[in-house]
């Protein structure tokens, strides 16, 4: 590989030929202020338009400053990062950005976690200099997901990248000309009317506050207050490994006790565990997969518990709406146990109970709303908060979540087993639908229960694992864009696979869209899934068929896994729609 030497600020720097002034700086302990630049190392994740001009810096010999993080350095390039000119050019910029915004931060969404605010902060701006014509769009609501709110955009294009080039849905690009300039999707359609998925990736990456999620907060305040309601909780898997982000811990801090007690402390009447719903629907799915194997069923079957990845091929791929298994989502399946199983023994009327989801996705907000997922007109789950959400709600409440004691689960939906909570990242579900199918095949008990070849983060990864003389090939993709590739060979005949896992969010829910903002950092991704299978390492149970309360469930309530007790509770079916 051929190496380039340059100096930065005086200090000698040798990089592989390619490399921008940004990453030759980063080397060598420089740091230059960056905006519209997102690079998700590792998921091939790059936005280089170099619009916002916030980490532009001084070339020896050339008039106009440069983008670093567009630039490439080449042999002998002299750059001041830290000259009079290089600082003053960042800091217009800035103000320039800011001479149009709405300068709402004190009640803004985004406010303390907006890129734009905290680089205002750290440029040194101190006045607003140029006082511009603001914009006057109006705030998009339309979705149960997400806010569009164009005022805020600052044309930084991440969104774009993410919804275009990573999940390949193509819902956002650059609309109007000059000043009225912002991006949306096209025609200006509402984000209801478009082929969005709500995987909230955007929303994940957009620096202001422009994109966000739809606030729920003050409805589940509400029903807490609201004597007449039974308010019951899940939480997600993901969220464990999370949430201590907002209260300073380190990221990947399991944090599974705090939870319970946090919850405790807001007066939820019930306090459940998805990861309970994770193993039933790994009951329903394995039965679903050996099922179709035994009788000559339609093979690959695509796992179905991320929503995102549900109305992605509702849109996309509407021929092939047979191949998802047809479980509903752990949070819908939990929710459904609720409302009967749960409210029978309790002797409440379900319409009294009121289903409080707490996820990583923005898509699960949407997804409660499904008419296909309601039973008798009362929806299965009414309210979801984001973990960004829930933290906001514990702040408000003032609890200390990182001092807090560690709790427990109610247990009548609350236990569960490792296979469970590793369906929080990418790889997760389809190891823990192996770990049980496997025992099921064969008869036989499976003692290595970690199948680390269906581990790790690239986009698409392949595997085989075998089940006595019968080889299940297994496929994974996180990402849309590379769900989509996988679909495309099964529609052209091409795709070898049995069982194929696919999450909408890059790394699966631990990336997810209402997941704490890693603004970029993959290093956070990376922590909450090791977190994740260290919570799996240190359960005593980590098979889904092994989890005492399902059995019970089974046997009380459901009879047999995959029947038609069972079919009614926990399975759906999908709705083809327009390819917008
Ligand atoms: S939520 Fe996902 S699909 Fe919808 S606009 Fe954002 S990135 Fe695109
Ligand atoms: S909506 Fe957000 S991410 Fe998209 S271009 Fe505007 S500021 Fe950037
Ligand atoms: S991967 Fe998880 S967080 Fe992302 S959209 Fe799917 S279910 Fe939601």
């Amino acid at each position: 590989m051929a190496i380039v030497k340059a100096k930065i600020n005086g200090i000698d720097v040798e990089v592989a030929s390619g490399a921008t002034i940004l990453e030759a700086a980063k080397k060598i302990g420089v740091h230059i202020p960056t905006l519209c630049h997102l690079n998700l190392e590792g998921f091939g994740i790059v936005n280089k338009v170099a619009s916002c001009r916030a980490c532009v810096v001084e070339v020896e010999g050339r008039m106009a400053l440069a983008p670093s993080c567009a630039e490439k350095i080449t042999e002998g390039m002299v750059v001041r990062t830290d000259s009079l000119r290089a600082i003053t050019g960042r800091r217009m910029a800035i103000e320039l950005l800011l001479s149009n915004h709405p300068q709402d931060c004190l009640v803004c969404p985004k406010n303390l976690e907006c890129e734009l605010q905290a680089l205002s902060q750290e440029m040194g701006v101190r006045e607003i200099k140029w006082i511009g014509e603001k914009m006057d769009y109006p705030i998009d609501k339309t979705t149960a997901s997400l806010v569009k709110d164009p005022n805020k955009c600052i044309m930084c294009r991440r969104c774009e990248t993410m919804c275009n080039e990573v999940q390949t849905v193509g819902v956002l690009s650059g609309i109007n000309r000059g000043f009225d300039a912002v991006v949306g999707p096209a025609f200006n359609l509402d984000m209801e009317h478009t082929a969005c998925t709500f995987c909230g990736q955007c929303v994940a990456v957009c620096p202001t506050g422009a994109l966000t999620e739809i606030n729920d907060v003050g409805k589940v305040w509400r029903a807490l207050n609201d004597e007449t309601k039974h308010v019951v909780v899940q939480v997600a898997p993901a969220i464990r490994v999370a949430i201590g982000e907002l209260f300073g811990m380190e990221p990947g801090t399991v944090t599974t006790g705090q939870l319970a007690s946090s919850l405790r402390r807001l007066g939820f009447d019930a306090i459940f565990d998805t990861d309970f719903a994770a193993d039933l629907t790994i009951m329903e799915e394995a039965s679903e997969l050996v099922h179709r194997i035994e009788h000559g069923g339609k093979l690959p079957m695509l796992t179905s518990c991320c929503p995102a990845w549900v109305k992605f091929f509702e849109h996309q791929f509407p021929d092939m709406l047979d191949i998802p298994s047809s479980c509903k989502s752990p949070q819908i399946m939990m929710g459904s146990m609720v409302k009967t199983y749960y409210a029978k023994k309790m002797g409440l009327d379900p319409e009294n109970v009121v289903m409080v989801s707490i996820m990583p996705c923005l898509a699960k907000k949407a997804e409660a709303a499904r008419p296909e997922l309601a039973k008798d007109d009362l929806n299965n789950v009414d309210l979801v908060l984001s973990t960004r959400e829930y933290g906001a709600m514990l702040h408000e409440a003032g609890v200390q979540f990182d001092v807090l004691p560690e709790g427990d689960f109610d247990q009548l939906l609350g236990e569960s087993t490792g296979a469970a909570v590793i369906f929080g990242t990418t790889g997760g579900v389809i190891e823990a639908a192996a770990r049980t199918a496997y025992e099921w095949l064969t008869g036989e008990e499976l003692e290595k229960v970690e199948f680390s070849q269906l581990r790790g983060l690239e986009g698409i990864r392949s595997a085989s694992v075998m089940i006595k003389d019968f080889e299940l090939n297994i496929g994974i993709a996180h990402g849309l864009g590379n769900a989509r590739k996988l679909l495309e060979d099964i529609r052209d005949g091409k795709s070898h696979f049995h069982a194929i896992e696919i999450m909408a969010c890059p790394g699966g829910c631990i990336g997810g869209g209402g997941q704490p903002y890693h603004h970029g950092d993959i290093e956070i991704i990376k922590k909450r899934q090791e977190a994740i299978y260290a919570e799996d390492r240190s359960k005593v149970r980590r098979k889904s068929h092994e989890n005492e309360a399902l059995k019970s469930l089974y046997s009380e309530f459901l009879g047999e896994p995959y029947g038609s007790t069972a079919h009614e509770l926990l399975h759906t079916r999908y709705v083809a729609r327009e390819k917008i």
